[in-house]
């Protein structure tokens, strides 16, 4: 909905009554910093560098590896995963948190084809994550058995599925434009049709109301860095509905899934539940933070969350086209709240020195080839007059030229 009348008074008057106001004093920010890269790298909780520094002096340092009893390191990945099942509507048992998506979607792909013996398709959207579609792909390669992953148009993945298709691979929230998918439609198309369904929830975990059991869901995965604040290439998660769970043959089987590790016998025999999709040691530090992102995250209430990430997004799309009308910008994010998650993607013919130039000032968002500007949405910690700011400095960096300075034509290896 479009608002005229829309001021930095409107938008202070907003924080004052944000019910979500305190919980930005909960993360360690920089001053004078706009962050909205939560949906890349979520920022640093006031209460996660306390807990490393107990994992690491005490657990580590002082009781040594008596710690994976004493303080229960070895259930750091169903417990952090019972954490995150909370987050995405499933079930405790369904969800553990391990490895990266990328090896996640591996475990998952592998699984799901071998359910799906005679089908050979993998359908995905156009222009999914890199990652994603590179997995399926050496999936395919790797069976050598006529699979292949078939890519088409996002509106048009329902009406795709046909019998040979064994596994319907969509991500949630497009990562470059924020547009958002019916978790219920296409689960409930895969279905009809005979296939599984893998949802990836990167850009939604943390970020948007997930309904993974109401919607039958087979599989998830996801990340845990975005807008889970777990810390640099914190652990990522997967999801298998309970139901399947013992049908499944971890392409993985490592140590870590079998039933019982320490007999240490020489055959693999797959843990029941969940625990078969883990595969070596847990990654204790990386699962620490990622626990204390998650335990702040669960004090907030989601609906609250996502009311005010709409609010935030919406005022961005208004105030960009109104303020910076006939500046060359092209907002790619769907209006309607239910087609989009929880980023705002702008297309400029010079976004990438424009996001330089926007970082330069201390507003950080980040870019994404070949022309997108993105901006995430966080409403733990972004205020409704950063909206007003935000914008402002976009109008005058391309008013003014400012874009144009060398500087910010320089690229780096991370954008
Ligand atoms: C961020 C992201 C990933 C990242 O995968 P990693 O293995 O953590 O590098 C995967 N898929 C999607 C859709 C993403 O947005």
């Amino acid at each position: 909905m479009t608002n005229p009348s829309i001021s930095r008074e409107t938008l202070a008057a907003a924080d004052a009554a944000d019910p979500l106001a305190g919980f930005r004093d909960e993360f360690d920010l920089p001053e004078n910093i706009l962050y909205f890269d939560g949906n890349s790298l979520g920022p640093l909780p006031r209460g996660t560098a306390a807990r490393m520094e107990q994992a690491i002096t005490q657990e580590w340092g002082r009781d040594l590896i008596g710690s994976w009893n004493s303080h229960d390191w070895i259930n750091l990945p169903s417990r952090v995963g019972d954490k995150i099942a909370r987050c995405i509507g499933a079930a405790p048992g369904e969800v553990v948190a391990a490895d990266s998506t990328s090896v996640n979607l591996f475990k998952l792909l592998m699984a799901a084809l071998r359910l799906r013996p005679g089908r050979k398709t993998i359908l995905t959207e156009t222009g999914n994550f890199p990652t994603d579609l590179y997995v399926a792909q050496g999936v395919c390669d790797l069976l050598g058995d006529g699979h292949e992953l078939r890519r088409v148009p996002g509106d048009e993945i329902t009406a795709s599925i046909d019998d040979d298709v064994a596994l319907v691979l969509v991500t949630h929230v497009n990562y470059q434009t924020g547009a958002m998918h019916s978790l219920v439609d296409i689960t409930q198309a895969a279905h009809d049709a005979g296939a599984l369904m893998l949802w990836d929830l990167s850009h939604s975990a943390g970020a948007v109301p997930v309904v993974l059991n109401l919607v039958d869901a087979d599989f998830a995965v996801g990340c845990g860095y975005k807008f889970l604040n777990g810390g640099p290439g914190a652990p990522a998660f997967l999801f298998v509905a309970s139901r399947l769970q013992d049908d499944i043959a971890p392409p993985l089987s490592g140590w870590m899934g079998h039933e019982a590790p320490f007999e240490f016998a020489d055959d693999y025999r797959p843990a029941p539940g969940i625990t078969r999709n883990l595969c070596g040691t847990p990654s204790v530090l990386g699962l620490t933070a990622l626990e204390a992102g998650l335990d702040l995250f669960l004090t907030a209430d989601m609906m609250e969350i996502r009311r005010k990430s709409l609010a935030l997004a919406d005022q961005f799309m208004t105030l960009v086209a109104t303020r910076c009308a006939g500046q060359g910008i092209v907002i790619a994010t769907p209006r309607a709240d239910t087609r989009r998650g929880s980023q705002v993607s702008l297309r400029h013919e010079n976004a990438y020195p424009i996001m330089q130039a926007l970082i330069a000032r201390g507003v950080i968002g980040d870019f994404r080839a070949p022309d997108t500007l993105r901006f995430g949405m966080a409403p733990l910690y972004v205020r409704h007059v950063d909206i007003w700011d935000a914008v402002e400095h976009l109008r005058d960096i391309i008013e003014t030229g400012d874009w144009d300075r060398p500087e910010f034509h320089a690229r780096s290896a991370v954008t």
